[in-house]
Formats: C-alpha cells, structure tokens, sequence
C-alpha cells in the first residue's frame, strides 16, 4: 500500500472525528477499532478497514491511535497484532489518548525498540473541535517527526489549531494534560454541586445560571453544561468513566510527588458517585447525578 497513508485506531467519540477530518480535508485514512462496526461510517465515507493495528501500521507510514484509557493504549500498541508488532524504521505512531506517564513511556520504548519513531500527543478540546480541525495537542516525544506531522497540510495540522512540543519524552504531555483534566473535572464537579443545592434551595436554577454566565465567572464550559445539567440531557460528549479516569490518573500523579490535591480528589469521589448510579457512559455534566 502507499506509504502516505495515515492510519487511524479508535473510533469511538473523539477518534471517529478526527478521523472523519483527515477524510474530509483528503487525507487517504486507514482504519481500524476494537469494535469492527465502528468502522463503517468511515468505510462510507472512503476509508479503508483493516482487521488489526498491525495491519494498519504495516499499511501506512503514519498511524494514529485514540485509545479510552491506559489499559487500551496499552492493548492496542503492545498486544497480539499490535502496533509494535508492526513498527519498523520508516514507520511513526501518535498516541492521542488521555494516559499516564508510566504507560506512555512503555509504548514509548516499545516503538524505539522497533526503530519507529514514537509521539505522545494528548489533545484538549471536544469531537466539535475535532470536527472542525481545532484541537489543541499537547505532545512529547520525536520533536523531527513533530515537525512533519505539524507541517502545513499534515496530519496533526488538519486535525488541531495548536500544537505544542513540550519536551522528548511522554512524560511532559501527560502530565500537562492531566492538569487540564484537573481544572476542568473540578469546576465541572462545582457546577454540579451548585446547581444542586439551588435547586434545593428552592431558587431557579436557569436563573442562578444566567448569573453565573453574566459574571466574571462565565466561560465556556459554565455556558456548555449548565442547562445541559438543569435539562438533565447527558448524551456524551465527554462521559462519566473517562473524566473520573483523568482525575484518578492526576491524583496517583499529585501522591506520586508528595503533593496535596484535595479538590480534585473530592470531585473524583463524585465522579465515582455518577459512575456507581449508572452514569459512565454519560456526559461528564451527569456529575450532578451524584449530588440528586
Ligand atoms: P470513547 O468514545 O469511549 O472511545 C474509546 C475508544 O477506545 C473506542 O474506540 C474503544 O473501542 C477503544 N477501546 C477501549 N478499550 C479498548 C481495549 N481494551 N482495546 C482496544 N480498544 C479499546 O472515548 P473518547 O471520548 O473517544 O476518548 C478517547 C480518549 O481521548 C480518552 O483517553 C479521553 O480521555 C480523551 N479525550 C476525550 C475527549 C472528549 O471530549 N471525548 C476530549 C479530549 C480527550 P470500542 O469501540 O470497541 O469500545
């Protein structure tokens, strides 16, 4: 197959986008998930499916991977008919998912090993800025093949409006990353929690709502999910278990380094009051649930 393919793995609410942008920008995609049908709305738009990563990264020059969680970034590039199974010289793979260091440095050197050049590069931002090509990576790792990929016309160029390099290892993106999780699980988490006890307090909450977003403490996300919470719409975006499972990946970072978090490890408590209630595979706004 052509070397200037770009392969694709994981599709599920982030992966489908991306992947859907470098189709639309004309970018030859190959793709492939763990749950074969997944694929077909990429098929239908002039993908190619392949039946594992190996095949994928044996197909492209590129590949690309958009994982749940450290267990599945794992699966995909270090299991049977993974992605080191493949690798060679000449071949590159981008690890987008939201992981731990730990685990980034073993795919790292899994992909060294091989002779394959290795990027971690986590991206904030919703399947709406993947969609329209405006996601911000954050990646470490092989700064020549940060380079190539962030080049005009590229992979990573199609798919964010901003790219930072913040060092050669995983280590420095994951833990950014994780520092953006922290901001955003928590004041989520407060929102909820807001919201809540107004509407125990008898008060409006579309009312209280509509100061929230008149004042200084106004931002996107409070305008995103305040009247997503007050509707009780939770279809994800961004769901319960993945949320929680950043919180849980910043607070083992923060004991780590012998460094205090309790507001995130309070929000992390709630996160997991929503999963137990049935939430995971909710929007993160489902965090309210917990305090109902
Ligand atoms: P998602 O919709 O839950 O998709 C998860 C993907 O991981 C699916 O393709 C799933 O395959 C695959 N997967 C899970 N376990 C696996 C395993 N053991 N082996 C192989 N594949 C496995 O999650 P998402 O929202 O796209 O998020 C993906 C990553 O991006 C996460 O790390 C998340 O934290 C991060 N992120 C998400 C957002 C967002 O707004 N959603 C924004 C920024 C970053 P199946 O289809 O077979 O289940």
């Amino acid at each position: 197959m052509a070397a200037q393919r770009v392969g694709f793995l994981g599709l599920g609410v982030m992966g489908k986008q991306m992947a859907q942008r470098l189709l639309k920008k004309g970018t030859e995609v190959v793709v492939w998930n763990r749950s074969a049908d997944k694929c077909a709305p990429l098929v239908a738009l002039g993908a190619t499916a392949l039946a594992t990563p190996a095949e994928v990264v044996d197909a492209c020059s590129v590949t690309h991977g958009m994982l749940a969680d450290p267990k599945a970034s794992e699966a995909v590039c270090l299991g049977p008919d993974g992605v080191a199974s493949a690798a060679s010289a000449g071949k590159s793979y981008l690890d987008h998912s939201t992981i731990d260091e730990a685990t980034g440095a073993r795919l790292a050197a899994a992909v060294a090993a091989t002779g394959a050049r290795f990027l971690a590069a986590p991206v904030s931002g919703g399947w709406r800025d993947a969609a329209a090509g405006e996601l911000l990576f954050v990646c470490g790792g092989d700064k020549r093949l940060f380079d190539e990929v962030t080049a005009p016309g590229a992979s990573l160029a199609v798919m964010g409006s901003k790219h930072w390099h913040v060092g050669d290892s995983s280590e420095g993106p994951a833990r950014a990353k994780l520092m953006l999780q922290i901001m955003m699980g928590t004041y989520v988490a407060a929102l909820g929690e807001t919201l809540a006890l107004a509407g125990k307090a008898g008060l409006d909450q579309a009312q209280v709502m509509d100061m929230f977003n008149s004042s200084a403490m106004a931002n996107p996300i409070s305008k995103a999910k305040g009247q997503l919470m007050i509707d009780g719409d939770y279809a994800p975006n961004f769901q319960v278990y993945l949320q929680q499972k950043d919180l849980r990946l910043a607070l083992q970072l923060a004991d780590d380094l012998a460094q205090p978090a309790p507001l995130a490890a309070a929000a992390n408590a709630q996160y997991v009051a929503a999963r137990k209630r049935g939430h995971a595979h909710d929007d993160f706004a489902a965090v309210k649930a917990a305090y109902d």
